[in-house]
């Protein structure tokens, strides 16, 4: 029997990390993407443990390491800069095996794009169509349509998952979170701990990135579709007058680095990430807000346990797919309505008497309660 074959629609974190896992495997991948060159649209990112442990397993967990800096938890702070709750780093990393890590998206993406051989990357190929049965997919490239079948499929192509819309039409489409988002990438040595403040219905969080950098994000409840011919200003007007060092942070920022992004998420959960000899993952599949910082992590667990169970090769493949169905629908879902919660109870929490029972409960929190939840959806090992 030859090599199987499976081709990876999209190549984000979630598509490449999916590429890596069977290319390990003995698959030879074939990874279609619709942008002109890669990229990895975004400025930082933040990994958490379990994220780690997934791109460990995948060989490339030192190599970032190497381009990101660990985090240095803070906590959580009002906007005049009381803590709510403080975690315990090196408790944490005892508790998780590793640290979290914040990183350029960029530096993730060309790590894991380069630990896969050059020739399975296709860009500029729009994918428009898929046959979970044989299976095949349709693209587009250069305005000739190909028809291009394997043995395996693997729908990576994000939040507005063409795969997902042919083979569930019925399910609704991604919902707006009812947050909006504000992100950049900027230049600041001084050291930042990795901390969130809520103000209500306000959030800004700093994560130190590699090199000299630091990630800052700041998000609203607004409705959608909102723009603002200056965003930065925007950012100022909501976010200045909180603690140090976001004043000196927004004042350090270029207006071009910042990037805007309405918050959507797939609200209704699909009843199965796999059809035929399709599976979907990452967004396409869990498409989920960022309160927990788990969107990344999730897609690169599910190419880890999708390598796993695919490590057969075209044996059994039914089998293959439905025990990652079983392994990793009930934890991303759960993840993902902790996410939309965590949305509510924090950063979308706008009534001052809610807001004060919130923070009065938090200052309460005994620290030991505190790193339980942080290390909640991070705890999380490869398979075997
Ligand atoms: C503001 C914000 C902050 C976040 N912070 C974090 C964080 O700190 N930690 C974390 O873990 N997660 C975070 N996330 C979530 C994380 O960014 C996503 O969950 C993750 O990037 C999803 O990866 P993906 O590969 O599934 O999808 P995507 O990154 O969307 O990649 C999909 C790829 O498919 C391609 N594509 C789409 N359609 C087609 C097609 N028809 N044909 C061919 N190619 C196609 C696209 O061009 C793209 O390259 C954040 C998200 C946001 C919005």
């Amino acid at each position: 029997m030859g090599e199987p074959h499976a081709i990876v629609v999209g190549a984000g974190i979630g598509g490449l990390a999916a590429a890596l896992a069977l290319h390990r495997r003995g698959w030879r991948v074939t990874v279609l993407e619709r942008a002109a060159a890669p990229r990895e649209l975004g400025t930082g990112l933040t990994l958490m443990a379990n994220a780690l442990h997934g791109l460990d397993a995948l060989g490339v967990g030192d190599p970032i390491r190497r381009q990101g800096v660990p985090d240095s938890p803070g906590g959580l702070r009002t906007a005049d800069g009381r803590w709510l709750s403080r975690i315990d780093g090196a408790a944490l990393e005892r508790t998780l095996g590793t640290a979290a890590l914040g990183i350029h998206r960029t530096a993730l993406h060309r790590l894991l794009r380069e630990a896969l051989p050059a020739s399975a990357l296709v860009t500029g190929a729009d994918v428009v169509d898929v046959d979970a049965d044989l299976p095949a997919v349709t693209y587009r490239r250069n305005g000739t349509p190909t028809t291009l079948r394997a043995d395996l499929v693997v729908g990576a192509d994000g939040l507005h998952s063409v795969l997902r819309r042919r083979l569930w039409p019925d399910l609704p489409a991604p919902a707006y979170s009812g947050s909006t988002a504000w992100r950049a990438a900027i230049r600041w040595t001084a050291p930042v701990a990795t901390a969130v403040t809520w103000g209500p219905g306000r959030e800004f969080g700093t994560v130190p990135l590699g090199d000299g950098g630091l990630y800052w994000y700041a998000a609203e409840t607004a409705p959608r579709g909102g723009h603002e011919p200056d965003e930065l200003a925007a950012v100022r007007d909501r976010f200045g007058g909180w603690h140090e060092p976001i004043p000196a942070l927004l004042a350090a920022t270029p207006p071009e680095a910042v990037l805007r992004t309405d918050l959507f998420h797939l609200a209704t959960p699909l009843p199965s990430y796999v059809r035929g000899r399709v599976a979907l993952l990452g967004d396409a599949a869990h498409a989920m807000t960022p309160h927990l910082g788990q969107g990344a992590g999730q897609a690169i667990e599910d190419a880890v346990v999708l390598g796993a169970a695919c490590a057969g090769g075209t044996d059994d493949l039914a089998g293959a797919l439905a025990a990652y169905d079983r392994q990793r629908r009930p934890r991303s879902q759960a993840i993902a309505r902790a996410s939309a919660r965590a949305a509510r109870y924090g950063q979308q929490l706008r009534h001052p008497a809610a807001v004060a029972l919130r923070d009065g409960v938090l200052r309460l929190t005994p620290a030991r309660a505190a790193l339980r939840a942080a290390a909640r959806y991070a705890d999380w090992r490869p398979p075997g």
